[in-house]
């Protein structure tokens, strides 16, 4: 008889579940079915959320069109985040999400970071080297018309999207071929007694048997917590936000459309804007410590310059499950973990967490649940010590930043700042992830800290000087590469035009 996998859940977490067991178990020729129980009457989540470049890897993989992609769901592209006001009020820097050395020769054993500590030596922002930095400030498509009419792609780097993901996750589940669908609520599970394995869901339509559970329901985490009695690991002490305040702004006719997110630090939290083809979706992420919801409307009215209509009261606790696979039931997607979205760890870390899971762990012996469970625990750690990060801050205007600055460094953050005053940050001080998936390592951190003004140039600059023949390297790699994308930017299609034409 065929392995059954069922999925509770049809957000965008629930179909990635689905797309990626499908194609798995047709590359291993293996007899299973995958069958996905979602409720019509629990919407998604769909806040308007951006991604990593790894869902642009994901959609090429499985051959599915961009373009198509593009314009079903109303997504637009993503070059990095701009952070405003995170440093000090009135201070501004971009994350661009391209990674520069991807395009260079690598020098011997050089370090993969050379041409940005060469910027920072040479009081450059690291920024000036990525392609990405420019399309985003001039509001550009990463392709250029070909004389014929066509699109040509920019360069190879991998960008990101923004979309809502109630879209994006419908529209996943169109493409999802041979997946078993029911349209019903989960109220609880019958277990083996003697395991505490799920063998059957009970749901409004009658059981639902299985083999393997996965638990795409988010925030009410019906199976991991709700049957299984999962234990949460909480980030609260690190992560001090724990409520979200979503909105919808409409994008003004001919208004160009920017390819960035912004996160704007606020008073006690700060705001996402996250463009889609026809509005902004935005939100106040806040601690309700030091803020009330009323009194978080009125800063953001303040903030804007117009009301605004909030469309829900989320509250959180920012954090993961202690293990994301108990028994035979794994977590994914909101279940799973939170963390506020401020580098769009959430959707990348599904796709990853899937890709180990369908590529190592299929076999489910308890030695791929401990393998799986380290796995994930570690991803999501280290998400959570990047956004801490975001947080050191000159910031004190207000009791929030204080706080921020006296109890919510966390260690990990410490130790990483205090070795980079020592030495510049390098590949070697990240630990790959296992099957080396893309992670956060130095390629991310560097324009964060160097727009945080974190990194110290006297140290960049004696690293230089150890080898005046990397720099002279350095020099000319960032200098042709800052003249070749000043020159080439302006070429890109704008962003809305672009959008347009599809
Ligand atoms: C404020 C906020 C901002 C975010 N911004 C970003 C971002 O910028 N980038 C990013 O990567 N991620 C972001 N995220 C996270 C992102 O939205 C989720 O990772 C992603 O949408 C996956 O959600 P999900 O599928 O796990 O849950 P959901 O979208 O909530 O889907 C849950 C599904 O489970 C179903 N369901 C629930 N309970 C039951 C039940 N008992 N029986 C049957 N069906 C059930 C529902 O019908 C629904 O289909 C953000 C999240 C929030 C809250």
């Amino acid at each position: 008889m065929s392995e059954r996998f069922v999925i509770v859940g049809g957000g965008t977490a629930g179909w990635l579940a689905a797309l990626m067991l499908r194609d798995a178990f047709k590359r291993q020729k293996r007899d299973a079915v995958v069958i996905v129980v979602e409720s019509s009457k629990i919407p998604a989540i769909g806040v308007g959320e951006g991604t990593t470049a790894v869902f642009r890897q994901m959609l090429k993989y499985f051959d599915l069109d961009e373009f198509a992609f593009l314009k079903d769901t109303e997504a637009t592209i993503k070059f990095g985040i701009r952070h405003r006001d995170w440093r000090r009020l009135r201070h501004s820097y971009d994350g661009p999400i391209d990674d520069p050395h991807l395009v260079l020769e690598q020098q011997g054993a050089a370090p993969q970071s050379y041409l940005d500590i060469f910027s920072v030596a040479a009081g450059r922002p690291v920024k000036d080297t990525h392609l990405f930095g420019y399309l985003l400030d001039q509001h550009k498509a990463p392709w250029a018309w070909k004389p014929d009419g066509t699109p040509v792609a920019m360069s190879p780097f991998h960008h990101a999207f923004h979309f809502d993901q109630a879209l994006a996750g419908k529209w996943l589940r169109k493409h999802a071929k041979g997946v078993e669908t029911i349209d019903a609520q989960v109220s609880g599970a019958r277990r083996d007694v003697e395991t505490g394995d799920i063998e059957a869901l009970i749901t409004g339509a009658g059981e639902v048997e299985g083999d393997f559970f996965i638990d795409c329901t988010g925030f009410r985490k019906s199976l991991i917590t709700g049957v299984l009695g999962g234990a949460w690991v909480s980030y609260r002490n690190i992560l001090p936000v724990n409520r979200a305040m979503p909105f919808w702004v409409d994008l003004k006719d001919g208004e160009e459309i920017p390819p960035f997110t912004l996160a704007w630090a606020q008073g006690s939290g700060w705001l996402w804007s996250i463009p889609t083809q026809t509005r902004y979706g935005m939100g106040y992420v806040y601690s309700d410590e030091f803020l009330t919801p009323g009194k978080a409307k009125e800063e953001i009215e303040v903030a804007l310059g117009h009301a605004i209509e909030p469309r829900n009261d989320l509250r959180f606790d920012i954090g993961r499950q202690k293990d994301a696979w108990i028994n035979n039931c794994l977590a994914l997607g909101l279940s799973s973990s939170f963390l506020e979205p401020l580098e769009a760890t959430s959707i990348h870390g599904s796709v990853v967490q899937l890709m180990v899971f369908t590529n190592y762990h299929l076999n489910r012996t308890p030695e791929d649940r401990n393998a799986y469970n380290a796995f994930a625990a570690r991803q999501v750690d280290d998400f959570r010590d990047f956004i801490n990060m975001h947080y050191v801050s000159e910031r004190r205007d207000t009791p929030f930043w204080k706080h921020v600055a006296e109890k919510n460094i966390g260690a990990p953050a410490k130790e990483r700042l205090e070795r980079w005053q020592g030495k510049m940050p390098e590949y070697s001080d990240f630990e790959p992830l296992p099957g080396r998936f893309a992670h956060t390592e130095q390629q991310l951190y560097y324009p964060v800290l160097d727009g945080l003004g974190l990194l110290n140039r006297g140290v960049a600059q004696r690293h230089m000087e150890r080898s005046p023949e990397l720099r002279k390297k350095a020099k000319t790699a960032a200098d042709s590469l800052t003249a070749e994308y000043r020159s080439s930017a302006p070429k890109a299609i704008g962003h809305r035009a672009f959008l347009q034409s599809l």
